[in-house]
């Protein structure tokens, strides 16, 4: 299989030319079809499967047909590192798209802190972010998620394991109810499958 049989935009698929993908993984191939027609999905796959791009790739090509500019997509993540690794991975397939992304993560000093408020304020489609600071800010009213249609959690056991459970509750209760879902864990233990049930709306599942 390759990439070019998803039907990807233009510039998305020029993105991925240019970032030298040409196969995609079989979690890529199991997840980009059913997050492309738009249902919630839980997908177990771990970190170097190419999880990262089988859910960015089919969200940024949604983005790109809406023409949407306002703040689209909400992807959560553990760690500082991560949130990093996923917002550089958005950069690089979104070369050709117009298509932006922020990192908001906790640590570092007040110039971090006050870097981040104002790239939220320029505004972007895709905002990466660890729990413990997105709450920070949500509680400060400093975004505006009304205009949310993808909500996706990423390495969501390590979420839990860290006691992000809560503030990924309080998070997802800001966020637009119609909305599109997707989980991605490396285990699947039963307290995960009863998190998703909280906040996914009848979701496929697939592993690898
Ligand atoms: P991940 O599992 O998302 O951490 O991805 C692991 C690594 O594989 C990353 O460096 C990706 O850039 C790379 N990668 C993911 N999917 C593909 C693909 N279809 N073709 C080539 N490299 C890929």
């Amino acid at each position: 299989m390759n990439f070019k049989s998803f039907g990807f935009e233009e510039n998305l698929q020029d993105g991925l030319d240019a970032m030298g993908f040409e196969q995609p993984t079989p979690i890529q191939e199991k997840a980009i079809p059913v997050i492309l027609e738009g249902k919630d999905l839980i997908a177990c796959a771990q970190t170097g499967t190419g999880k990262t791009a089988a859910f960015i790739l089919p969200i940024l090509n949604k983005i790109s047909k809406s023409g949407s500019n306002s703040l689209n997509t909400l992807i959560l993540a553990p760690t500082r590192e991560l949130a990093l690794q996923i917002d550089q991975q958005i950069q690089g397939f979104a070369y050709f798209l117009g298509i932006s992304s922020i990192p908001i993560y906790g640590g570092g000093d007040g110039v971090v802190w006050e870097q981040q408020k104002r790239a939220l304020e320029t505004g972007a489609e895709i905002v990466v972010a660890t729990p413990g600071r997105l709450i920070a800010l949500l509680a400060g009213g400093k975004m505006d998620l009304s205009t949310l249609e993808h909500l996706v959690l990423d390495e969501a056991d390590r979420m839990m394991d860290m006691g992000f459970s809560d503030d990924i509750l309080k998070i997802v209760n800001y966020l637009p109810t119609r909305r599109q879902t997707v989980l991605f864990s490396a285990t699947m233990p039963p307290k995960i499958r009863q998190f998703s049930m909280k906040i996914l709306n009848k979701p496929e599942e697939i592993s690898i």
